[in-house]
């Protein structure tokens, strides 16, 4: 990495990022993205197809990861963070540690001879543990950058896959990683979320049912490419006939320290349900909500239309989750309306609709203010939920809180409109000091 100096910083490589660096690289600023993961794309590129279009979601966002990729000024670091950042007049000095990736970045061609001939199998994180890949693997057929990372967890150091590797010195088990400092001027940070964790509900008992999986989980059985080549139950590899969605089950839940609601998530859910009722047309799809939100453009009718393709929506709340017969589930429900009441129901497959929490921020070098919910909170939440409590830092995308791919851009490109505002003022600001 020659140059050390930068206009601008993005923070998280998903669909945010990907498209506030596009759009401050189109004016000519030069743009470092920093991702922590070995690819760039965020949640988006493991998605299977997106709500309310059902467009491929991979399809969209490859080529936004290759334009980022092959823009002459936008410059990508993955398996990178930010370890601390110093302010010098209004230059932010960042530093930033690189993980190892074991295999050299600059001559590595994807070719996948060394994840051919390693023998360790681990588990998938692109297919949320239900595949599995081998220790050193590409992180995805479509990942950017296209080369191979090795788990150095699993690596049992045999050397198999450098007497295959035909790049003479491209895997290095003696990586250390790097340290950089770079010099920019203005910082946007779009770290996206995470969900709230499997087992927060313990009453659906979720870490030890095998067939109850996350939302992810269910996108990734759906995506032509996915894990099981089909829509399988995890315990046997049965179709199933019954799938149950639980709505709420990581917000508006005040003991799991997630009161609000994460927007998606009916979306998410409603999507998955049409898409599995064209995977699986004899199965039975119910999802358990205590109320749907369809807040966008076109979102009730897309609900209105998964109503009309028979699915089934029950109004209650799921209280417990435990193992039935056969490995199925059993869900007890309070039903409320014309059959209400407590209910005892089986199925064969359980999703959990979790909610949207933060990437960890509160030691975040950046020392952003942060709000309740502990989502980067804005300095002018109703004009512009961009502008951070530090000057010259944006935020945008799920970093700031629950949203969708259309929000998400949105705000994004807000974000690099608002930092190229910033770099256009920051002659004026460095003549008034
Ligand atoms: C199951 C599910 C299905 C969904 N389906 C849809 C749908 O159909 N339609 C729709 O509109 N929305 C959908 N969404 C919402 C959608 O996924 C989000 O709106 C979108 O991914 C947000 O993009 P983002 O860039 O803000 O965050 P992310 O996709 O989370 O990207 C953040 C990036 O930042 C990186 N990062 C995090 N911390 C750091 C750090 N400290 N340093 C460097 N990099 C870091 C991450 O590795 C990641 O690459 C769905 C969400 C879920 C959970």
């Amino acid at each position: 990495m020659d140059n050390r100096n930068y206009d601008a910083m993005v923070v998280g490589g998903g669909i945010a990022g990907l498209q506030a660096a596009s759009d401050l690289a189109d004016q000519g600023y030069k743009v470092l993205i920093v991702e922590k993961e070995p690819s760039v794309g965020g949640k988006m590129i493991l998605l299977a197809k997106v709500f309310p279009t059902l467009d491929c979601a991979s399809c969209i966002t490859t080529p936004k990861m290759s334009y980022a990729k092959n823009h002459e000024n936008i410059t990508i670091l993955t398996l990178s963070q930010v370890t601390s950042v110093e302010r010098q007049g209004n230059d932010f000095k960042v530093q930033v540690h690189r993980e190892p990736r074991y295999v050299n970045e600059e001559t590595c061609t994807g070719c996948r001879k060394c994840e051919q001939a390693c023998p360790v199998l681990r588990p998938d994180p692109f297919d949320y543990d239900l595949g599995i890949t081998k220790a050193i693997h590409l992180p995805f057929n479509n990942a950017i950058p296209l080369k191979a990372v090795l788990d150095m967890d699993h690596c049992i150091q045999c050397g198999a896959c450098a007497r295959a590797c035909p790049v003479p010195d491209c895997i290095n088990y003696l990586d250390q990683g790097e340290e950089y400092e770079f010099t920019v001027k203005t910082v946007i940070k779009s770290t996206g979320f995470d969900m709230t964790p499997m087992g927060a509900k313990k009453e659906y008992h979720a870490n030890e049912l095998t067939n109850v999986i996350s939302p992810m989980q269910m996108e990734r059985l759906i995506a032509p490419h996915g894990p099981y080549g089909g829509v399988l139950r995890p315990t046997d590899g049965k179709l199933p006939d019954s799938i149950a969605y639980v709505q709420c089950a990581g917000s508006r839940d005040e003991t799991l320290g997630v009161p609000y609601c994460s927007r998606v998530c009916c979306m998410y859910a409603i999507k998955q349900a049409m898409l599995l009722s064209g995977i699986l047309p004899l199965a039975d799809i119910t999802i358990y909500y205590m109320d749907i939100r369809t807040f966008g453009k076109g979102y009730e009718e897309f609900y209105q239309s998964a109503k009309s393709m028979g699915i089934e929506f029950v109004k209650g709340k799921v209280a417990q989750i435990t193992e039935a017969d056969n490995d199925n589930v059993k869900l007890r429900v309070e039903q409320i309306g014309e059959n209400g009441g407590l209910k005892e129901v089986e199925h064969d497959l359980c999703v959990l609709s979790l909610g949207m929490v933060p990437t960890k921020l509160e030691n975040d070098p950046f020392g952003l203010e942060l709000g309740a919910d502990k989502f980067i909170c804005s300095r002018n939440p109703k004009l512009s939920s961009t502008l951070t409590s530090e000057e010259g830092v944006f935020a945008a995308g799920t970093a700031v809180g629950p949203k969708d791919i259309v929000d998400s851009i949105v705000e994004a490109s807000a974000a690099a409109m608002q930092a190229s505002v910033y770099l256009q003022n920051l002659p004026k600001l460095e003549l008034n000091q």
